[in-house]
């Protein structure tokens, strides 16, 4: 529980809101949750969650794994029963109190992380299953538009055993938007597919789900996969969220040190607020680069968020002019495209750095590193920091200054 009880602290204690509160929290969407509880046995897994969804949107759930997003999806299709709380849908209860729709009663369309396809049924039959209402004609009309937008319209015919793991995920997507859920629950829809296939797939998803304008909640432990198909983020940690907001803001402006590690990878650098200036390791930062910092700050200990391309290491020797060094390379991350480098400045503060795949800067070289970052950065009290060190290092270490270690929290 460390993880949200930490950051509940680091929010409330800060007297300027960094971001989501126009998150219209009460302007009725089509899915509300209000203080919804879920436990089972003695575990508490679901604990007060809120949560308002608005027509046409993309809101996908993130976190890791056993945070609660199954569970979360489960109560909203009707597939379990929330301890306390209350779930609304297009404004009418569907769970609290005495009331208890049944899943079928919802109109909640859901995808799972196995496609579930009927074998022995065709894509066309596949699509066609939960159409019982129509008639024929209204039926294979309908049908054939929607294999027309999953992009499908030659293989009506094929047995989802002919088909790659992709076309039938067009398959179960076509088959639960085809009765016109008032909201579609998609549980991890991408993990069974091949990573390529991943990216290009949950690019084509959102296209069609918005092309048909449905509401959609989807889940997912995947950071990448949330920023880029949702229109809006919910971070959630041990059954609580952590933020709601647009991709963007959730990943810029992080209200907690949670969201900000688990957006991506997150060092932080100690900084004392004197007056307009925050001076660091690295040398002075203005204020009006630190978002949101509020005047009761003044001469106290902050930690500056940084990212890995915020910052950059220049060997020392190939420096011109002053030559002098304020770190070493202690770890090195081959990622392709980028090499991530952990850099251990001279005061024991630990801080990742992003750099070009040729950099060729060798493990224990030493290093000056500089700031390079020219959009606001985020923050946090440094009395709050963690005391289990919830940003880890390229060697599992903690990732920050070595007092974040210590168990003064
Ligand atoms: P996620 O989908 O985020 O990985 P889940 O919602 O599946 O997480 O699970 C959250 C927690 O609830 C986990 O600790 C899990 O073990 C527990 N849990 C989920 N379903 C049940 C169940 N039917 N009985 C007991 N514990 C459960
Ligand atoms: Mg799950």
């Amino acid at each position: 529980m460390s993880n949200s009880t930490l950051s509940t602290t680091d929010r409330s204690n800060r007297t300027e809101s960094t971001g989501s509160e126009a998150d219209d929290e009460d302007a009725g969407g089509v899915l509300e949750l209000d203080d919804v509880s879920k436990s089972y046995g003695t575990e508490s897994v679901i604990a007060d969650l809120s949560l308002s969804v608005e027509e046409g949107e993309i809101l996908t759930l993130l976190g890791p794994s056993g945070c609660g997003k199954t569970t979360t999806l489960r109560l909203i299709a009707g597939l379990d029963r929330p301890d306390g709380g209350e779930v609304r849908l297009n404004g009418n209860v569907v769970s609290g109190g005495d009331t208890f729709r049944a899943p079928e009663e919802r109109g909640v369309g859901v995808v799972f992380q196995e496609f579930a396809l009927f074998p022995h049924l065709t894509a066309a039959e596949n699509i066609a299953f939960g159409l019982k209402d129509l008639d024929e004609a209204a039926r294979d009309e309908r049908v054939a538009d929607l294999l027309d937008l999953v992009g499908l319209e030659t293989q009506g015919e094929s047995y989802p055993d002919e088909l790659s793991g992709g076309q039938q995920q067009r398959v179960a997507l076509a088959r639960s938007l085809a009765p016109e859920p008032a909201i579609l629950l998609l549980d991890e829809p991408f993990s069974n597919l091949d990573v390529d296939l991943r990216v290009q797939m949950r690019e084509e998803v959102r296209r069609i789900l918005k092309a048909t304008g449905v509401t959609a909640i989807s889940v997912t432990h995947d950071q990448e996969e949330a920023l880029s198909i949702s229109d809006r983020v919910a971070v959630m940690s041990d059954g609580q969220l952590e933020q709601v907001g647009e991709p963007e803001t959730v990943f810029q402006h992080p209200e907690s040190r949670f969201v900000a590690g688990f957006l991506g990878y997150a060092s932080f650098l100690p900084g004392f607020v004197t007056g307009d200036a925050v001076e660091t390791e690295l040398g002075s930062v203005s204020r009006e680069q630190i978002h949101g910092l509020a005047p009761e700050y003044d001469r106290t200990r902050i930690d500056v968020l940084v990212r890995p391309d915020d910052l950059h290491a220049t060997p020392g020797g190939r420096l011109d002019g002053d030559a002098s060094t304020n770190g070493t390379v202690v770890g090195r991350r081959y990622l392709g495209p980028t090499i991530l480098y952990e850099v251990e400045l001279d005061d024991g503060t630990r801080l990742q750095c992003m750099h070009n795949h040729d950099a060729g800067i060798p493990m224990d070289a030493r290093v000056r590193l500089t700031l390079s970052a020219t959009h606001e950065l985020s923050w946090f009290p440094a009395d709050q920091r963690p005391a289990d060190g919830e940003a880890r290092g390229l060697n599992g270490d903690v990732v920050g200054h070595p007092d974040a270690l210590g168990d003064d929290e």
